[in-house]
């Protein structure tokens, strides 16, 4: 894996600005099918997986600054060491940019040294969606969000306890909620709830 950072990061010495037009990924070649899920079927911690409607969506796509649109619909990536979240601390909880679905908790984020936000453990594993992503001749795991599929990161398999999993996402797909804040209810779905 250390081979993978090490393209990554090659990739993306230049800086943090101003931000060259990167080409975008090639979309990914095989996509894991779901396993079985309903979307409309609550997830196990109670949120609605339904996409967003097209008008919902387009909305929510026109809010994004150009490096969110890229990030979260382009799949591209941010540098590291540049994103907003890298060495944040605060209790709260992570959650999709796009659509707000809340992805991870901050009790879950580790100090990887990769330079991106890294998690161990999803908030609900149904939130998350997994591809296989052969892009740049690595075979990797795509992260989504399970309800728009806005592109987070990737997942690998050399992660600390408890998962033994290193959720490495881009700051730029995530929107930030401290504790005792009400999650975003982007949808109008009364998700608005404080965790
Ligand atoms: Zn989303």
């Amino acid at each position: 894996m250390k081979i993978v950072w090490t393209l990554l990061v090659g990739l993306a010495l230049a800086g943090c600005t101003p931000r060259p037009a990167a080409p975008p990924a090639p979309p990914p070649a095989e996509v894991a099918a779901a396993p079985g899920r309903d979307a409309m079927t609550p997830t196990p911690s109670g949120f609605d997986l339904t996409p967003p409607t097209a008008e919902q969506r387009q909305a929510l796509e026109a809010a994004l600054d150009d490096e969110a649109r890229q990030v979260l619909l382009e799949h591209g990536t941010e540098r590291p060491f540049c994103g907003a979240f890298v060495a944040q601390k605060e209790p709260g909880v992570y959650c999709c940019r796009l659509c707000g679905l809340p992805l991870f908790r901050a009790g879950t984020k580790f100090d990887s040294g990769t330079g991106w936000p890294s998690f161990t453990t999803p908030f609900d594993p149904a939130h998350m969606k997994e591809v296989r992503d052969t892009s740049y001749g690595m075979v990797r795991t795509e992260v989504r969000c399970a309800r728009c599929d806005g592109h987070q990161g990737h997942v690998f398999d050399d992660g600390p306890p408890p998962t033994g999993l290193r959720y490495c996402i881009n700051s730029v797909s995530l929107e930030f909620v401290p504790v005792g804040r009400p999650l975003p209810d982007k949808l109008g779905r009364g998700e608005g709830k404080t965790e």
